[in-house]
């Protein structure tokens, strides 16, 4: 069995800026099901199907899921023929994609696909279930966390930098409730499972977030 890493951890943790460094550095696929999540969601809205209507989620999961690609080693991500890349960061598709994957009947789907293409090449997957579901038997298990107010920090600067007029005090309010969703939800809620290794980066740089990861991998595949 080929080499796969599982990162689970928080909104803002920096988990994809890093899972795309370690995984380019390993000369690997970055995998962020994040973004098919996203999709979904940015086509239940653009379907105007409730958010609070699982059946009828559900029944959308069997007319559209998304599809992954990839160019030049960066994912392209796809639902109904339509690359919805470069749709999908907005903070109402952030918090749509948040409710969806709530529902038993929408995570099912995704995980499947997510096990799918984590078969075929090794891979760096990025999520919410990652160790616990989606990649039980990973090589490497990795939970990137760091605190509320440093994770708002950034995405609040990151957000200012594209011209995003939200202050930090909203950017922090969404988070934790997307936090507060994630963490409480019945279905594979976010936690760190035993077997992963936690990484607090709310004192570190990008840069040393990337090498400690690395050090990791390197120790764990010696
Ligand atoms: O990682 P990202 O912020 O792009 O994920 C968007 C949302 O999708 C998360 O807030 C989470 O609710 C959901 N998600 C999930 N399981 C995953 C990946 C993302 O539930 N494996």
């Amino acid at each position: 069995m080929h080499m796969t890493i599982a990162m689970d951890g928080p909104v803002g943790a920096g988990k994809s800026s890093v899972a795309d460094d370690v995984a380019k550095a390993l000369g690997i696929l970055h995998l962020d099901t994040g973004a098919m999540y996203r999709a979904f969601a940015w086509y239940a809205l653009e379907k105007g199907v409730s958010l609070d209507d699982e059946a009828a989620l559900e029944a959308l999961t069997k007319e559209a899921m998304p599809e992954v690609a990839y160019v030049d080693g960066a994912q392209r991500t796809s639902i109904a023929g339509q690359d919805v890349t470069g749709l999908i960061r907005t903070p109402e598709v952030s918090m749509a994609a948040s409710t969806v994957s709530k529902y038993l009947g929408v995570r099912q789907g995704m995980v499947a696909l997510q096990q799918k293409l984590a078969a075929q090449t090794p891979m760096l997957v990025d999520g919410r279930d990652i160790c616990i579901r989606v990649l039980p038997n990973a090589t490497v298990k990795l939970f990137l966390t760091a605190s509320a107010e440093e994770r708002a920090r950034r995405r609040w600067l990151e957000m200012n930098q594209k011209g995003a007029p939200d202050t930090y005090e909203q950017v922090l309010e969404d988070l934790k409730k997307r936090d507060d969703q994630d963490m409480n939800r019945q279905v594979d809620p976010l936690r760190p499972t035993e077997d992963a290794i936690i990484v607090d980066s709310t004192e570190m740089s990008f840069e040393q977030v990337v090498e400690h990861i690395l050090a990791i991998v390197e120790e764990k595949t010696a």
